[in-house]
């Protein structure tokens, strides 16, 4: 069983594919997170010994796709937290528009789910990286739901102003929306589902049973 699940920054996809992941005995996959890594990777490598290294990188996932650790030379570090640093989130729509980036990541991720029964989550896993997912879904909100979710998320961690994230969200979403490789767009068959004026429950719940259908 293969889900796909994409959509933009604040849709809520992390938190409803966690909880459907554990509802249906999937594995979660958090693509986001990849890109991030590889972005947190940039600051310390060029390009090119990015590139050369980022094939032999393992992502390792643990705690029900939660936390991340990356290997590299016999080396683990656990990048959970830095990733999701305000300096991360400020460059990672422009690195992960890079093809070759795109190419590595998206063989590891197919490679992950050609073994698992999985939801993955991401902007371009409908379109580019599990075309042929069992179900497909791509989720929503209006940019105000979302960056009032996203505020809310991050009290106590940054100390940015509910504005500042509106922005934040508004500028990725136009990275990740208009660039040429891999961009995201809303497959002619994925399930919108708009989630502005839903609960997590009710998400969860209309998800579960596009699952369920397809499980016959
Ligand atoms: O999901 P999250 O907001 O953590 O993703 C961070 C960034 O990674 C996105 O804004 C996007 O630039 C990139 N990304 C991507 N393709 C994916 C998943 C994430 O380009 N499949």
């Amino acid at each position: 069983m293969q889900v796909a699940v994409d959509g933009p920054a604040g849709s809520g996809k992390s938190t409803v594919c966690k909880r459907v992941a554990i509802d249906n005995n999937l594995m979660y996959l958090d693509t986001g997170a990849m890109y991030r890594s590889v972005a947190y990777l940039s600051l310390k490598f060029d390009r090119d010994k990015l590139l050369d290294i980022l094939e032999s990188v393992e992502f390792i996932f643990s705690d029900n796709g939660s936390k991340l650790s990356l290997k590299s030379y016999e080396e683990v570090e656990d990048v959970t937290d830095i990733i999701r640093s305000s300096e991360i989130t400020a460059i990672v729509s422009t690195v992960s528009s890079d093809e070759l980036i795109r190419k590595i990541l998206t063989v590891k991720q197919q490679i992950i789910a050609s073994s698992n029964d999985i939801i993955m989550e991401g902007r371009d896993i409908t379109t580019v990286v599990l075309p042929n997912a069992d179900v497909k879904i791509f989720l929503t909100a209006s940019v105000e739901e979302r960056a009032k979710r996203r505020y809310a998320e991050v009290q106590g961690v940054t100390d940015k102003s509910y504005d500042e994230i509106l922005a934040d969200i508004i500028k990725r979403d136009d990275v990740d929306s208009n660039r040429d490789i891999a961009p995201l767009v809303k497959s002619d068959d994925s399930h919108a589902l708009d989630t502005t004026a839903l609960t997590l429950d009710e998400v969860i719940f209309e998800i579960g049973k596009l699952i369920v259908e397809k499980r016959g």
